[in-house]
């Protein structure tokens, strides 16, 4: 047993670890569960093992520039024409295969790796906007690109995207932020998205609804568009509760002068109650699902 200020720590199935190992995986399970007590088990050194292995080959597989884009359509809801895209980080290990960004991303967070993981992004889109326009099949809109929290605690971000993008004008740019992100620092948030905006980016608050932003804020942050969460489209044909919020998310921006765009769109019906509720755009599968950027180009692109 193990006593840490107001945590209890019970470490158990010994004999594989050390007593300080399995004392601080424990610690470290607790911490997560936000609980006084955790009972140390296999399977918590098996996922605590694999996470360590995991940094260390995403690390390796970032260095050696192995990672990708994948490029998903935005689309408006109206005229069902292309209005941009997201690029999406897609991660291929040679032996485990696909590993899902939901789990690399929070981890390359967690671990400190996803400064440069995001300079790879924000590198790689301009190269591939580049090559879209040297091709003459220029990408219409702007290309969304997410930027993870720890990327927006620096204050010269701005200036810092716009090195490494020097190639791509900011006008072909969106920057993505989640809801959550920019309320950690509200006052911070509202001086580095303006610096954004007065620089040409498009600013995108994704996962809206998710984040308990206040209304002040929402109207100082400057943001262009409010991507309605995935959560909320996903069953609001059937649950009057989601379609409600998703018409008062919508009826909010209208109010604020920002646009929306839907997540996750699976269905013609979606689209067309969200077209219905006045929502503008949408990104889902039922428009396109993310594609490497030749398939993208063919898809999309080429006619
Ligand atoms: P996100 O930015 O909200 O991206 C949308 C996610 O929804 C993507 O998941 C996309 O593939 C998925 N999606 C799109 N349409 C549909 C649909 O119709 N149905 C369903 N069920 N899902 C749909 P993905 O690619 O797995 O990415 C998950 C999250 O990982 C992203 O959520 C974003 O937060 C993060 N992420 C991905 N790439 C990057 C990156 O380059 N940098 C950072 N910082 N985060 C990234
Ligand atoms: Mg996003
Ligand atoms: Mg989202």
């Amino acid at each position: 047993m193990l006593v840490l200020g107001s945590r209890v720590i019970r470490a158990m199935s010994l004999a594989q670890v050390s007593c300080s190992n399995a004392a601080s995986i424990a610690l470290h399970h607790a911490k997560k569960l936000e609980s006084n007590i955790s009972p140390y088990t296999q399977t918590m050194r098996h996922t605590l093992e694999r996470r360590q292995w995991m940094t260390e080959r995403l690390h390796s597989a970032i260095l050696e520039r192995r990672l990708q884009l994948y490029f998903q359509p935005q689309v408006d809801l109206n005229t069902q024409t292309l209005t941009g895209a997201e690029a999406l980080c897609r991660w291929h290990d040679p032996e485990w295969g696909w590993v899902s960004p939901s789990e690399f991303i929070p981890l390359a967070e967690e671990r400190g790796l996803i400064r440069l993981l995001g300079d790879w992004v924000l590198e790689e889109a301009a190269r591939q906007l580049s090559v879209w326009q040297a091709a003459g099949t220029p990408l219409p809109g702007r290309l969304s690109i997410n930027i993870s929290a720890q990327q927006f605690a620096d204050p010269r971000l701005t200036t810092h995207i716009a090195t490494l993008t020097s190639n791509i004008s900011p006008s072909a740019i969106a920057l993505e932020l989640t809801e959550s992100d920019f309320m950690r620092d509200p006052d911070q948030a509202v001086i580095i998205t303006q610096a954004m905006r007065q620089a040409g980016y498009a600013l995108f608050i994704d996962d809206f609804g998710t984040g308990y932003s206040s209304l002040s804020y929402l109207r100082r942050f400057a943001a262009d568009a409010l991507k309605i969460d995935i959560s909320f489209v996903r069953d609001m044909l059937d649950n009057h509760h989601d379609r409600a919020i998703v018409q008062t998310i919508i009826a909010m921006a209208n109010t604020l002068e920002m646009k929306t765009l839907a997540e996750g769109v699976e269905s013609a019906a979606q689209a067309a109650l969200l077209a219905d509720m006045g929502c503008n755009q949408a990104q889902g599968y039922w428009f396109g699902r993310p594609l490497p950027a030749d398939e993208f180009t063919r898809t999309w692109l080429n006619d």
